[in-house]
Order: C-alpha cells, then structure tokens, then sequence
C-alpha cells in the first residue's frame, strides 16, 4: 500500500477563498486533534487508526467516534459512519444542518455518500487517501454543484497520514 501521497498541504476546494470558520469556540486543529485521539483509540483496539468528530455550529461537540469495522463485524463501521450515526442520535434529526465533520483520513466513497445525505455545512480531513478518497484523489462525491458540504483537506495532514502508516508498516513487517 503506498501512502506517501498522504500528507498533503492544506488544501481548500470549497468554497474558494479563504478557509470557514469553525464552529464557536473551536479550531480546526483542536478537532482534529479530538479526530487525532479517537485514531488512536481504533489503534489501540487493532483497527486502521481512523478517528472524525462532528461539531455543531454552536461548538459542541455531538459525536466523537473512531474506526470499528472488525470490532463490530460491521463493514460500514468507519468513522464517520459512527459519528454521523452519534450526531444524529443527540439531535434527533437525520440531517446534521449547519455541522461539520473532521476526520483524519479522506472519506472513502461509502462514506462520502453518506456525508452528503447528511446536509452537513462542512467536512474537514486530515490525510488525503490516493486509492481511495472520494473528496478528492479518486471521485469527487462532495462536489455535487449547490449539494455537497463545503470541504478542506490537509489539516495536521502528517500527524493523520503518520499512524496510518505505522499501522500499515507493522502489518506488513517492515
Ligand atoms: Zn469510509
């Protein structure tokens, strides 16, 4: 598997210009580094080290949730599904109005999918994923014209792309 690609810069594709505001009281880095501990806990349990969080306008923070495909022996058990399935939970709404996502690893286009049924405000991720990142690198799910949520990539992008990469190296051995 070859991550190197993972760890981009910070780039913003939408909208143009300069990068959203986050949620009250809130920086993107700050969740990212809630996302960044939630990675580490899917670590812990031997799942690939994905964490997201979703954050309301308000800036509290309705879901915290990390990889568990193989923990749950469910395959749509990945991050954002869980924070997404959380957030819904404690708003009790479908819709996730004026939310926003941030996740350590580009969503997948399972996932992407499923962040756009959300009607999120905004996703943020960390690492971009060259073989299967649906925001950017392989399809552009999000980028459904006056649809999807606005979106940024490249936040704390070598912290995220790190523990996937040390996930994968001691998987393969080297
Ligand atoms: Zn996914």
């Amino acid at each position: 598997m070859c991550l190197t690609d993972m760890a981009r810069p910070v780039r913003i594709f939408a909208p143009a210009g300069p990068v959203p505001s986050p949620p009250a009281g809130q920086s993107w880095e700050g969740l990212m580094d809630m996302a960044l501990a939630e990675a580490l806990r899917a670590e812990a349990e031997g799942e690939v080290p994905v964490g997201a969080v979703v954050a309301a306008p308000d800036g509290r923070i309705l879901a915290a949730c990390h990889n568990q495909p193989v923990g749950l022996h469910d395959p749509t058990a990945h991050a954002e599904i869980l924070a997404m399935r959380t957030a819904g939970a404690a708003l009790g709404n479908y819709r996730l109005n004026g939310c926003v996502l941030v996740v350590t690893l580009e969503p997948c286009p399972m996932c992407a999918a499923a962040l756009l049924h959300a009607r999120l405000a905004g996703v943020v991720y960390g690492a971009a994923d060259p073989l299967a990142g649906a925001v950017t690198s392989c399809a552009e799910y999000l980028g459904w014209p006056g649809q999807g949520p606005w979106h940024m990539g490249g936040v704390q992008a070598e912290a995220c792309a790190a523990l996937l990469q040390k996930f994968f190296s001691l998987r393969r051995g080297v």
